[in-house]
């Protein structure tokens, strides 16, 4: 594997990567099945994180690291950095979903008011025939040992968790031994932006 390269801003890290190079590299994870995750950076995040040494680790540990925020290209550009483009987590997602429909790879959805997820998914299916999404929650479960039962059920290769941040960090983090699943990534509002 090619080594990527990181910048750092407040101790957060950030992949230098365009977006096709990000989908070369989850092609990678698919196939390397040792669960990773993707989160995406923005100064919200860099903030938060900042004077967190937990949550900055937390956010350090994902495999990647994309620069969804305007602002981290601007730090890049400012202090003599290589991150030319955004790679935001929307369009991401978005992407992510096209190539799952070209090859396969299966989808579940979780995050999000009840309903979302469901609305989500026929949107998505629409756009990118023949996408397999296996399986949606909403985010505001009690039971998290029964969704976990049903993720691992339905053994997607990707998992969607869309809880806000760092709620959906902590949960990926926290289950993605147990759900074994190659690729997590929180997307944030991502479905509420979907369904328009
Ligand atoms: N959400 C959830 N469970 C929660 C809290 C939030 O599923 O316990 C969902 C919420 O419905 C929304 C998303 O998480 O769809 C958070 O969106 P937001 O834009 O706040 O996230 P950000 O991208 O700013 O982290």
């Amino acid at each position: 594997l090619r080594k990527i390269d990181i910048e750092t801003y407040f101790g957060v890290q950030v992949c230098v990567l365009d977006m096709n190079k990000t989908l070369k590299e989850i092609d990678n994870i698919i196939n390397e099945r040792k669960p990773s995750f993707i989160v995406a950076i923005n100064p919200e995040k860099i903030m938060k994180a900042k004077n967190d040494e937990k949550l900055k680790n937390l956010l350090n540990s994902a495999r990647l690291k994309i620069a969804d925020g305007f602002g981290v290209l601007i730090a890049s550009k400012l202090s003599g950095g290589k991150i030319k483009t955004r790679v935001t987590g929307i369009d991401l997602m978005q992407n992510i979903c096209e190539r799952s429909a070209k090859k396969g790879y299966k989808v579940f959805l979780l995050g999000a008011k009840p309903g979302v997820a469901e609305n989500a998914a026929r949107i998505l299916k629409q756009r990118y025939k023949g996408l397999n999404i296996v399986g949606v929650k909403d985010g505001y479960f009690k039971d998290e040992d029964e969704v976990i039962s049903d993720i691992k059920a339905k053994s997607p290769d990707i998992l969607f968790v869309a809880m806000g941040s760092p709620k959906q960090e902590l949960f990926i983090t926290k289950n993605m031994k147990e759900l074994n699943v190659p690729l997590l990534m929180g997307v944030g509002g991502s479905y509420d932006v979907i369904c328009g």
